[in-house]
């Protein structure tokens, strides 16, 4: 019996209200495995009507969810995150079949996830207002209350692990959610909001509409009774979704992508790092918000780095994720047009091949590790988000032209120093443009600490207790004595 015999149902419907439900039209959508390129199942495409029904549920339940004690939401969302850790096993292979990655990453991205909810649920009985001392004729204080029916929409990258990171905050802030996962990777979604219900969630509190952007997406941004927003995804999208908000004055927390530099001293240690950012870009093979896409270099150990640095890429061993070799498929046909898109643009701006280049001559979306030096940070391959396993290098020679090259793009999500000169890593760490550096090292991050972007690269902060200011608003409260 294969993984997807066992792990994978024919069908799918939307989740809402604890129950299963086909799309009011009977429209469906086909998620692929990206590494055979067959489809896995048939899933629900909700429409307008679906999502109006969505929300009206999250509605209806959010009173009794807000009203539960905080230790009793805090228990349910332990309880799902150690629910996550029993079904760990048929989670990453359900998003290695389904998103493409190697099964060892999506193992570490479904342990994460479980402890989003272990970390979250911590919290559920510490929140608290403040009293604020105005004078002797009146007392005022303030309490924390969630919004209501909040809407977490997720992009296919990290599917499971953003599922949690939105939703374990919403949840023990006293909100209940509506999720809408990306149409190219679904299963995963679905899976966890079953396993929410099986934890004790109540029914209407966790819902799950599967569709496309428009008119899924679209209609749950534009939903006048939804009453907070968190997006990850693409900045078009993310600046669609604010105009869609603002109609209704919908708050939103946007997490969007990036162009993240690595810039590397002569005083780095050259071993380590080749190894940082060679994990850096291709990681799930690129797809990753945070990659490290943009190598800025110094000039000295530029032709150092580029060898070893190819060297290493050439090493890597690419097949399907079940075979947990170094790098899997891209996670749909329209992501290996787009990268081969870039490939191509990159030769065209002049830019040299070191290596890679090319799609593999078999099924799947799979494409070579691929570098390109010479690289103008003016050039496109250097400013514009390509979300593949595509490293540009770009040579620098002196610090402050380093910094310059670092910071000029649109994007401001991570930046990565690598030196063993402690004052320069300092000065840098606070120049760089981006809501999270990196000294020495790349990705690791825990589930404590803030993540998000300056600049385009979003709005508001997720992970660690940051994430909680999108699910809570104040409320002061004047009493006249
Ligand atoms: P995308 O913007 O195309 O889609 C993301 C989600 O938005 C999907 O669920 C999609 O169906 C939905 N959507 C599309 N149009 C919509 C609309 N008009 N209204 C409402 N919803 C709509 O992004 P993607 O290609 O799935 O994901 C890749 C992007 O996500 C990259 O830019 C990456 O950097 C970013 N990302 C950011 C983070 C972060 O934490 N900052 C994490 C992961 C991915």
């Amino acid at each position: 019996m294969t993984i997807s015999d066992r792990l994978v149902r024919d069908t799918y419907g939307l989740y809402i209200g604890g129950k299963w439900m086909s799309a009011v039209d009977g429209e469906h959508l086909l998620t692929i495995n990206p590494a055979t390129e067959k489809p896995l199942a048939e899933v629900a495409a909700a429409q307008a009507t679906d999502v109006d029904r969505a929300v009206e549920v999250a509605r209806e339940a959010y009173p009794a969810w807000r009203d539960t004690s905080p230790d009793e939401r805090g228990r349910i969302i332990y309880r799902i995150g150690q629910l996550i850790r029993e079904y760990g096993d048929e989670l990453a292979a359900l998003e290695s079949l389904d998103q493409g990655k190697p099964l060892s990453q999506a193992e570490s991205d479904i342990e994460s996830a479980a402890r989003y909810f272990e970390y979250y649920a911590g919290a559920a009985d510490k929140v608290e207002g403040r009293s604020i001392p105005v004078g002797s004729k009146q007392v005022d204080f303030t309490v924390r209350e969630p919004y209501g029916v909040s809407v977490q929409i997720t992009p296919w990258n990290f599917p499971a692990n953003l599922f949690a990171r939105g939703v374990a905050p919403a949840l023990v802030a006293g909100n209940t959610t509506v999720i809408k996962p990306a149409e190219q990777t679904p299963l995963s979604t679905l899976r966890l909001a079953e396993i929410c219900a099986e934890a004790g969630i109540p029914d209407g509190v966790v819902n799950v509409v599967t569709g496309f952007g428009k008119p899924t997406g679209s209609a749950l941004t534009s939903h006048p009774d939804v009453d907070t927003i968190t997006f990850t995804g693409s900045v078009p999208t993310g600046q669609a979704i604010m105009k869609q908000a603002a109609n209704n004055v919908t708050p939103v927390t946007l997490e969007l992508g990036g162009k993240n530099p690595a810039i590397v001293f002569p005083d780095a240690d050259l071993d380590k790092t080749t190894n940082w950012i060679a994990r850096a870009i291709f990681t799930n093979s690129g797809q990753v918000c945070s990659a490290a896409d943009r190598v800025v270099i110094h000039e000295d150990v530029h032709d150092e780095f580029v060898s070893r640095f190819v060297d290493c890429a050439e090493s890597y061993e690419i097949g399907p994720g079940a075979q947990d070799l170094d790098m899997g498929p891209l996670a749909s046909a329209d992501q290996l047009e787009k990268v081969l898109r870039y490939i191509e643009i990159g030769h065209k701006e002049g830019a040299t091949l070191a290596t890679g280049g090319n799609a593999l001559d078999r099924d799947g979306f799979f494409v070579e590790p691929t570098v390109f030096t010479d690289v103008e940070n003016d050039m496109r391959i250097a400013q514009e988000e390509i979300f593949g396993p595509v490293l540009t290098v770009i040579p620098f020679t002196t610090e402050s032209e380093a910094l310059e090259i670092a910071n000029d793009v649109e994007y401001g999500l991570v930046s990565g120093i690598f030196t063993d000169d402690i004052k320069r890593a300092h000065r840098f760490a606070q120049r760089l443009e981006a809501g999270n550096v990196y000294i020495n090292k790349w990705f690791g991050d825990t589930n404590q600490t803030p993540f998000g972007g300056y600049k385009k690269s979003g709005i508001g902060r997720e992970k660690g207790l940051d994430a909680l200011e999108s699910y809570l608003q104040t409320k002061n409260i004047a009493v006249n004595i």
